[in-house]
């Protein structure tokens, strides 16, 4: 558990958390609140993420999200519940561009078996290919 610093990127510093401390297998959770976000909407049929930007501070409900393994190095996949000023709730899957404000997160890492990602043909996405 810890915080993450102020101004940082979430994922990014999810990701180095994992690399640093060698997780390949685990969960991650977060709460806090963030300066601007971005997140991701995966369009089914184009099989592409549209992207959407909240640049202005918001509250972070839940952030949920797990860690396995990509091309040989740990990768954070996360969803992200916020709030606006009004209560608002909008979310999406995590992208890079989401800054701090202040974050306290958790990651619990498991043993066992990684769970690896490879092209999936079905969905277009990076699956676990177990
Ligand atoms: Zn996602």
């Amino acid at each position: 558990m810890g915080k993450l610093g102020h101004g940082e990127d979430i994922l990014e510093e999810l990701t180095r958390i994992c690399v640093s401390e060698n997780i390949t297998l685990g969960r991650v959770e977060a709460i806090g609140a963030v300066r601007k976000a971005r997140v991701g909407f995966y369009d089914q049929d184009s099989r592409e993420y549209n992207y959407m930007d909240f640049p202005y501070p918001m509250e972070i409900l839940r952030l949920a999200g797990n860690v396995s393994v990509k091309e040989g190095v740990p990768m954070v996949h996360a969803h992200l519940v916020l709030s606006d000023s009004e209560g608002r709730a909008f979310g999406g899957h995590l992208a890079a561009g989401s800054e701090v404000f202040a974050c306290e997160y958790l990651i619990e890492a498991f043993e066992g078996q990684e769970l690896v990602r490879g092209y999936d043909e079905a969905t277009g996405l990076t699956l676990w290919t177990e």
